[in-house]
């Protein structure tokens, strides 16, 4: 088995947490231990995340740095992000916004969006932030599931998503908004919000919302199905600093971009909270994904850590290493990814790249933070995510005729991977579906409905969602095995396989693939890919049919969704939509 050893950089940040006595030592006390909490008593997430940096020396480091769409730049301080935020929080206490009101933000990456998100959970409302790419339908969807109270948006959106479903929104009291059109008159029933900041005072004192109490009502991605609510209370950034520190390798001082829009909860979790808990600077990007612009940023903005996803680094790798070769990224000390299996050859690419493999870690919006992460004290194992975080047990297992559940008999058995419940950031409900909820634990265990194996050294190996493994004559194939190999293929730059009903063998399995620049999608190469998948994986598992695309569909989050694959391939409805990339 392939292993890849620590290269000197990252021996040195190594040093800080190595794996088997992080873990020892450690208790979800011992990493509540490194929070203040409230000075009254009770704990909030944006206390941990600004307010407690605010002052001394302390408030003066640079907690955001923005850079816009248009080459505008914006620091915005410690200090200053507690009073904003503050000021925020006041704006809602004057609206007479009750504690535990559904807060909504639907705008671009824009510095109004976080110190909204960090004054709103200081006031002790349940934040959502949504993708402001989503269309009315799903925005009116959300909202009604949360009973949004306020929203937060621009003037534009508001125009062209929110005015015309503002009848369908009965919950909906405040809309605030911030400029960004010339019309000189305000949407009919808005506010501006930047005039209402201004008049706010920027003390606040923040209500004892206690660790328990609803923060955060997250949507899934959809890859599956339709959009579940996730509920994450306030002890989340317990998880949220502690999983940052070690899955992340992340400092006070660190300069960190996380690409992830605050849309998802990886942009929220890691976008927002656990950098600013650890008093590093976050980098955030305005502008949509641009190869060239990422290489910049990542070298001119001195980044250190970089949290990104398997779609971007796909996306980067079709334009090849020697374009990322022509800078030198000195200060990137560690690089990590979340959100799809991450290709053994997307993390040699890294090394390509910036000198640095590709860290994997595996997590789910329900968990709320890192659960099972390739550490920088570890050597990694390219496919693999690697091992748990301290504090997270988890395991694979299998289900039992009794409606239980018992661990594989053996290493490297598949199963569905588990996690013991008991960690702060746990999602506490799919918010009005209960039962959906109840459904995924059995005993003390929690079921992620996503499939593993564990390997002798305790390394975890995703092989596919549950319901996206393919039976083939007897087989049980994960698509990630058969989409890794034609990675490793030149000409290709994604894959995504399903299982498509045979009459003799159950399903037979079928790869759609798109291309990287420069290669064209003719007939000798689809059958040149069908060989060399075949020689890689076997006539058993290798895909019968390959199909090649000139894009993928994906989620807005990044991921291929092999469902609408499926439902396409056998004219069957595409079921909810909501979150399909329809543009780029
Ligand atoms: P939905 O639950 O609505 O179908 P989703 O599961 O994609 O959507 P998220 O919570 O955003 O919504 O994603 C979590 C899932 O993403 C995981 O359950 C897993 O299937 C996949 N995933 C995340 N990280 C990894 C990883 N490192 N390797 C493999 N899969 C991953
Ligand atoms: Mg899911």
């Amino acid at each position: 088995m392939e292993i890849l050893r620590k290269s000197h950089r990252e021996a040195q940040a190594a040093v800080l947490h190595d794996y088997p006595s992080v873990c020892a030592g450690f208790s979800w006390e011992t990493a509540r231990g490194w929070l203040d909490g409230l000075p009254g008593g009770g704990l909030n997430i944006a206390h941990e995340a600004v307010d407690r940096h605010a002052a001394g020396a302390a408030g003066e480091r640079i907690a955001i740095r923005w850079l816009g769409k248009s080459g505008t730049r914006r620091e915005i301080r410690y200090r200053e992000l507690a009073e904003l935020s503050s000021r925020f929080a006041n704006v809602l206490e004057t609206l007479g916004v009750a504690r535990g009101a559904g807060v909504y933000l639907l705008a671009g990456r824009i510095p109004e969006l976080y110190l909204a998100v960090l004054g709103a959970l200081k006031q002790g409302a349940v934040v959502t932030p949504l993708f402001s790419a989503f269309g009315p339908d799903p925005i009116a969807t959300r909202m009604t599931l949360g009973e949004g109270r306020v929203l937060v948006t621009t003037t534009s959106l508001y125009r062209r998503k929110v005015a015309p479903i503002r009848d369908r929104l009965p919950s909906l009291e405040h809309v605030l908004v911030i400029r960004d059109d010339d019309v000189e008159v305000l949407p009919e029933g808005t506010r501006e919000l930047g005039p209402l900041l201004e008049a706010a005072s920027p003390d606040y004192v923040i209500p004892a919302t206690a660790p328990e109490t609803p923060a955060l009502l997250h949507f899934t991605s959809g890859t599956t199905g339709t959009p579940k609510g996730a509920l994450h209370v306030h002890q989340a950034v317990v998880a949220h600093h502690s999983t940052a520190r070690f899955a992340l390798d992340l400092r006070a001082g660190d300069i960190f971009w996380c690409t992830a829009d605050p849309g998802w909860v990886t942009g929220t979790s890691y976008g927002i909270i656990a950098p600013l808990s650890l008093g590093a600077t976050l980098v955030i990007d305005e502008a949509e994904f641009e190869a060239e612009r990422w290489y910049r940023i990542l070298d001119e903005e001195a980044v250190s850590v970089w949290y990104t996803a398997p779609t971007a680094v796909r996306m980067m790798m079709k334009g090849g290493s020697e374009r990322a070769r022509t800078r030198a990224y000195p200060s990137l000390r560690f690089i990590a990814s979340v959100g799809e299996p991450l290709n053994p050859q997307a993390v040699h690419w890294g090394v390509e790249a910036f000198g640095l493999p590709i860290h994997d870690n595996w997590w789910q919006t329900e968990t709320g933070g890192i659960m099972i992460a390739n550490f920088a004290s570890m050597d990694i194992r390219p496919g693999a995510m690697g091992k748990p975080l301290p504090g997270i047990e988890a395991a694979v297992l299998r289900r039992l005729p009794d409606g239980g559940v018992e661990r594989v008999a053996h290493h490297d058995e598949e199963g569905e991977l588990a996690l013991r419940v008991g960690w702060p950031s746990m999602f506490r409900t799919y918010l009005h579906e209960e039962e959906r909820y109840r459904r995924c634990f059995v005993g003390d265990w929690y079921l992620t409905g996503d499939l593993a194996r564990r390997d002798p050294e305790g390394y975890f190996w995703f092989v596919g969602r549950a319901d996206d493994m393919i039976k083939s004559a007897g087989h049980l194939i994960g698509p990630f095995e058969v989409e890794s190999a034609l990675m490793e293929h030149p000409a290709v730059a994604e894959v995504g396989v399903i299982g498509k009903p045979d009459p003799v063998i159950g399903e037979i399995v079928k790869a759609f693939v798109s291309l990287k620049p420069g290669h064209a999608p003719d007939e000798a190469l689809r059958r040149e890919l069908l060989g060399f998948a075949r020689q890689r994986l076997g006539p058993a598992v290798a895909p019968k049919e390959i199909e090649i695309q000139t894009s993928l569909p994906r989620t807005r989050s990044g991921k291929i969704m092999r469902r609408l694959l499926k439902a396409r391939e056998l004219g069957l409805p595409e079921g909810d939509t909501s979150t399909l990339e329809t543009s780029r």
